[in-house]
């Protein structure tokens, strides 16, 4: 099938490329995606918290790593169709998206948006970045990072706050955040600043 569950959890089971072809049309659409890179972490977790569990349900979860690789093996004899992880995957998406899309960067240390916003400047001249905000914020505060995004109004909101609260900051606020494709990123905003 499409997707793999365990316990509370479920993982799409999609190729890359086809991954990309639904959370494209989903933009053109209109649509809002709540998206999360479910890594070995991640699901144990889920599986040994019920409140982590319930946050991953409002997202949509692909495959990250060895570790689910090797949990898919063991409960339905096969791997994943592809390991996606979002430092590999956000790259390509951007990169193979002849559409313009504006992106707003939410995570990491102060000043490590802004870089990266630089270099995706560089790297994919038809995308805009058209926000940053560090990722060192307290709870207080979540309204103002929020109505900071929703003045800028992405298309794509890549949150890198670690996990588990990239993935809980998401799916609590999704629903509130003008912003197509939300993605939990883990490090990539740092990667991408260099
Ligand atoms: N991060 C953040 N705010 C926090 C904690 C982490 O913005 O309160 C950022 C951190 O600077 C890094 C990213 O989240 O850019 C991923 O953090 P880390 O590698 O610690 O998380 P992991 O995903 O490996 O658990």
């Amino acid at each position: 099938g499409d997707r793999f569950e365990i316990d509370a959890v479920a993982i799409r089971d999609l190729s890359r490329a086809a991954a990309f072809e639904q959370l494209r049309a989903a933009m053109n659409q209109g649509q809002q995606v709540a998206l999360g890179f479910c890594n070995a972490n991640m699901l144990l977790k889920a599986l040994c918290s019920a409140s982590y569990a319930s946050t991953l349900k409002n997202l949509v979860l692909l495959s990250d790593g060895i570790g689910l690789d090797l949990c898919s093996l063991l409960f339905r004899g096969r791997f994943f169709r592809e390991n996606l992880n979002g430092t590999d995957f956000v790259p390509a998406l951007l990169g193979g998206d002849a559409r313009g899309r504006t992106l707003f960067l939410l995570g990491a240390k102060p000043g490590i948006a802004e870089a990266a916003a630089r270099k995706l400047a560089l790297l994919y001249p038809q995308h805009r970045v058209v926000g940053t905000r560090h990722g060192y914020f307290a709870p207080a505060e979540t309204d103002a990072v929020i109505a900071e995004i929703n003045a800028a109004a992405p298309d794509i909101l890549l949150v890198a706050l670690g996990n588990p609260d990239q993935e809980t900051f998401i799916a609590e606020h999704a629903h509130r955040i003008d912003a197509r494709l939300l993605m939990g990123v883990g490090a990539l905003i740092d990667y991408t600043a260099g």
